[in-house]
This record gives C-alpha cells, structure tokens and sequence, in this order.
C-alpha cells in the first residue's frame, strides 16, 4: 500500500461527492429550457471497473526488478484500478472515453518515488530501457496532457509523485518555501497554514491538483491578481532529467539570458520530472473579503474590471460573468441563501425601474485582503470604479457562496454526462482591446457550430486573472447528446472555439496547457520559428523521446 488517494476511476473527485439538482429548484427548468434537457431523469453511469478491458501489462521482468530495487516492492504497481486511473486526465473527451471502456494504451507500471534520488534513478532506467516516462501529479489536466499514443510499443511508466507531499522547509525572511513537487493543495497549504503562511494559488482543481503538477502547466489560481500564476510563484526548482539533476535556486529576479526556470514551465513532463519548488509565499491576511456587484452588461462589467487593474487597488479576484453564465449561477442557487435572497422582486423592480435590462443582468467578485484598513481602502477605490459603469454592490453573501461550493462544481460534469449532456471548458487571454470581439466572435462561432452539428447546447463566459495588458476570458460550454458520436459533435464545437482564439487575437490557453487536445493550434500561436526553439529544446533534452512523448509539440 503506498497511502496515495486518487480520483474516482470514471469522474471528478472523491466517493461520496456529488452534484444534485434536488436542493436547486430553478435548475432543472432552467436545464429544459436552455438545451432541452431534462435532467430529472435519474442518472445512468452503469460500467463497474471489472467490466472494463484492459490490456495486459508489458512490463519486462528486467526493467520490473530495477524499480523494485529503487522503490521497493510495495512501490511498484500494476493492479487494474492504478493502471486506469493513471491513463488520462479530466477532459470531458477523457471521462466520455473511460465511461465507455476505451482505454486505448494503459500505462504498463506505476512507480511511487520517495526521494528525489530516487527520481532521478527512475528516469535513468527508463532512458536506459527505453521506455515511456510519463510523470503524475494529481491527474486533474485537462489538455490531454496524460495520454499515452496509441500507436506506442515502448514500455509506459507512470511516475505518480504522491509520496512526495511535504513542506520541507520555509525561509521566513523571504518568505520562501521548498515543497514537494507531489504536494496536492490542501496538504501544501495546511502545511503552511500551520506556520501562518499561504501559497495564495487556488485553481478550481485545488483539492486534486499538486505543486508539480501545476508548474508543469503553468497553471494559475484564483486569486491570481494578487499571488501571481504559478509561472511568478515559482521561484526555484528541482528537476530530475536524463542523465543529471537541474537545480535552480531561488531568485526574486535574475539576468542569465534566455529563462531556464520558464523552460520547466509548461513542460509538461517533457524535459524531466520536478521533484521540488521553492515558492513565494504570504502571511495568511487578517481580513479575507468576497464583495458581489451586479451589472447593467457584460461590456459594462470588462470595463470596470479593466479600470480596477489599473486604479490603485490591489484586489486579489476579479471576475465578472455575462449574461448567460449569470443566469446559470442564479439557476443553480440553492432555495434560500447566496444569490437567491439577492434575486428577489423588490430588487429586480428597483432594477427595472433604473433602466436595467434583467435578462442582461451580470455577476462580479471583487477579491479584498490584508489588515482591515488596507481592505476597507481597496473597497473604496473599487465602489467609485463600480459606479462608474453603472455597476451596483449586492454584498458579501453570494461571494461567501462561491467561495465555499467553488471546488464542488466540477462535480457537475459527471452529473451531466450521466443524463446526456457533454459539457467542458476553453480558456485564453487577449489584450484589453481585444477581449469583448473575441468574446463576441467565440459566441457567435459555438452558436453555428451547435447549428452546424444540429444539435442544443449552451456557452456562458466569465473574465478572470486580469494583468496589466488584458485578461483571461473563461468559457464553459455544453452539448445535449448522448449518442456515440458526441465527441465527434464536441470536436467541431471545441475546434470553432479554439480557432477563435487564435483568430481573434487570444492564446490557445491561458492556464490549462497544451497536452495533445491544444497541439494543433501551437503552430499559430507561436509562429514556425517559435516551434522550432520549443522542438529543439526537448529533442536536445530526451533525444529518443522517453519522456511523455508528443505533448505540446
Ligand atoms: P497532472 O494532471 O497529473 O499532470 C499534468 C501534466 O503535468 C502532465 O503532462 C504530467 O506529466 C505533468 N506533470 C505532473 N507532475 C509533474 C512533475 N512533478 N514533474 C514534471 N511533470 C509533471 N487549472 C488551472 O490552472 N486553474 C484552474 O482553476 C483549473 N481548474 C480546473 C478544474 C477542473 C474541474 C479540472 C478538471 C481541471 C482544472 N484545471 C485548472 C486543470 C488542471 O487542474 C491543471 O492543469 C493542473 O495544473 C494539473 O495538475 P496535476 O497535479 O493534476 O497534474
């Protein structure tokens, strides 16, 4: 037994959590009226593990006894439930295809390290025996950043860092912490905690996403606005390559030409395996706010959004959603509390009699931290902003709301699969100047794809993560179909939305990575040139590809 908890074989999270619909009364309507979906049905997930088939394992004897000699036996495992739970990531694309028992190439071994030498010696034997390396985090990745080709012969070999989940050390004059590249996010930050310091990054996937893990994809959290994505937090790092370790030590800035510590960013897996990070982290604040605002529109929402990044204030979230998202958060409000107490008449008839158009009503959160003078001058600056562009202050409590369900909701995805609908998400960043006709274009261009694939769907949109230069805009998008061919339907959609992007002057990504799923569109983003540095770079690295082939070019 190596203690490492995983994800649920077929879906999001732990046994025992679950999306409903029962407490949500307006959803379900909602759902009907949208996509035509009726997701009172009961759901209809039947595959058990022991249905599935899957391939036997190709793992040499040889190369069996050599990471037993490094882990030990307890170390090295190929039982059914680790070989599959190993295979893919979370894309809706990945649990579709698990649902149905397509498991394509399975990794042959699981190895769980407890050293960095112990990595080290792993990725030695694996270039040495030529096989597959594939490094693990919390499997949470949803670019196809996991997937093992179909067509490989070689021997795969899944290293899962769970083991190495611990705080080793803090400098406190910096504020800089060393931490295992296997460390998930609470266990990072109850660490932390402890000695009254936080990381400050909190993706969605938080619960089930690890330090490594998000320095390989260059992840970013929510409260970005003020920590930084991983890319700033990241100072310092550990990695295990073929034939020696790189050791980077931590800097708050350095000029030693092109960014070796940017190179490891993004890699995803593909120049070696981080064992440990030494990161920036930050007093856990005395005051800790969420303030909810309401808009006249979305354009009026981006405005102020952008106005607050460059005022004075020093939030930590902004986020605004439009219209379409707005209505689904207020669908899927519970029967008392959050949102639902704000939706009252006597509030929409203040509205409506302000000019308001309901249907075009859009939710923000502003993100406040520190003393408790420091956050009430913040809010102040934010108000005037707010008002500015007709935006009105509805409180602390959907903002508390969000905060405590906001891990939950991916929950929602294996809900809807199990009553029809295939639902995920596409996310870029663009120049201020560009974000509201990209918007515009991304919604009109996943409208005619539904059209074109005739069949009902949904996308809503919200910004968050804004810098300087422009923001993230985040868009979730559903299909109603359970027919065997709703990945090809889901593929037309997500390929209208990722060329939009790039088309519209976006980034195929802005914190998800590239794996497999965004590969295509690389070539664009960074020009033929730009290909070729990032081609070489692994080719001059893992010249026989060993580790985690043909992801992110
Ligand atoms: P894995 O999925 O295990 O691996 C991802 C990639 O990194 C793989 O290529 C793997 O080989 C490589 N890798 C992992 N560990 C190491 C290591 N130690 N050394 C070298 N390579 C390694 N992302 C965000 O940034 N923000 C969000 O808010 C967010 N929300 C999400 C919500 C949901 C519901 C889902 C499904 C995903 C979300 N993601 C989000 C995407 C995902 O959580 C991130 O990509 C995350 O950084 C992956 O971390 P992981 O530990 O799960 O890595």
């Amino acid at each position: 037994m190596t203690g490492v908890k995983h994800m649920k074989w077929w879906g999001w999270g732990v046994d025992g959590i679950a999306f409903h619909h029962e407490d949500k009364p307006r959803l379900a309507p909602f759902v009907l009226d949208k996509v035509g979906l009726d997701i009172t049905t009961p759901g209809r997930r039947s595959l058990q593990l022991e249905d599935l088939t899957i391939p036997p394992s190709r793992l040499s004897d040889q190369l069996r006894a050599t990471l037993t000699k490094i882990v030990g036996q307890a170390n090295v495992v190929d039982d059914d439930l680790d070989r599959v739970v190993h295979t893919k990531g979370k894309s809706v694309r990945d649990l579709i295809r698990v649902r149905r028992g397509e498991l394509g190439r399975v990794p042959d071994v699981i190895v769980y390290p407890g050293s960095h030498e112990e990595v080290q010696e792993i990725v030695d034997a694996c270039v040495d025996a030529d096989a597959v390396l594939i490094p693990f985090g919390g499997g949470s990745n949803i670019a196809g950043s996991l997937e093992v080709p179909l067509e490989e012969n070689r021997q795969i070999v899944s290293v899962d860092l769970g083991r190495l989940n611990k705080v080793l050390s803090i400098d406190d004059e910096a504020g800089l912490a060393t931490i295992q590249a296997g460390a998930l996010g609470p266990d990072l930050e109850e660490q932390l905690g402890r000695r009254g310091w936080t990381l400050g990054h909190f993706p969605d996937s938080f619960s089930h996403s690890t330090l490594g893990g998000w320095i390989a994809t260059r992840s970013s959290g929510m409260q970005s606005d003020k920590y930084g994505d991983i890319a700033e937090i990241t100072r310092g790092l550990k990695m295990a390559m073929p034939g020696e370790t790189l050791e980077l030590r931590p800097l708050p800035s350095t000029s030693t030409g092109p960014s070796v510590r940017e190179m490891v960013l993004g890699s995803e897996g593909r120049l070696g395996v981080i064992t440990e990070a030494t990161v920036q982290v930050h007093r856990l604040p005395e005051v800790r706010e969420i303030q909810a605002y309401f808009f006249p529109s979305f354009a009026a929402g981006l405005k102020a959004m952008h106005d607050i990044t460059r005022s004075e204030a020093n939030v930590t979230v902004s986020r605004v959603s439009d219209e379409r998202e707005t209505a689904f958060s207020f669908a899927t409000q519970k029967k008392s509390g959050g949102v639902s107490k704000l939706v009252t008449a006597g509030l929409m008839r203040v509205l409506k009699a302000r000019g308001w158009d309901l249907d075009q009503i859009c939710l923000s959160f502003v993100g406040f931290e520190g003393s408790k003078g420091h956050v009430a001058r913040q809010k102040g600056i934010v108000k005037e902003i707010i008002s500015e562009h007709g935006g009105m202050n509805v409180g602390t409590g959907p903002g508390q709301l969000y905060d405590q369900k906001k891990f939950d909701t991916p929950y929602i995805r294996d809900f809807l699969l199990d009553r029809g609908a295939a639902a995920d998400v596409s996310e870029t960043a663009a120049p201020w100047s560009k974000l509201k006709p990209l918007y515009d274009n991304v919604i009109e261009a996943a409208e005619n794809a539904l059209a074109e694939v005739d069949r009902s769907g949904y996308i809503m949109c919200h910004l968050s993560h804004s810098y300087h230069a422009g923001a993230c805009l985040y868009f979730t998008f559903a299909i109603a179909d359970d027919s065997p061919e709703v990945l090809e339907r889901y593929d037309v959609v997500k390929r209208a939305i990722q060329q939009t992007f790039i088309d519209s002057g976006g980034t195929l990504s802005h914190h998800h990575g590239v794996g497999v799923e965004h590969s295509p569109w690389m070539e664009q983003d960074l020009s033929p040139a730009g290909m070729k540095i990032i081609g070489e770079l692994f080719a001059g690295v893992d010249p026989k590809q060993n580790l985690n082939p043909g992801k992110v070019v």
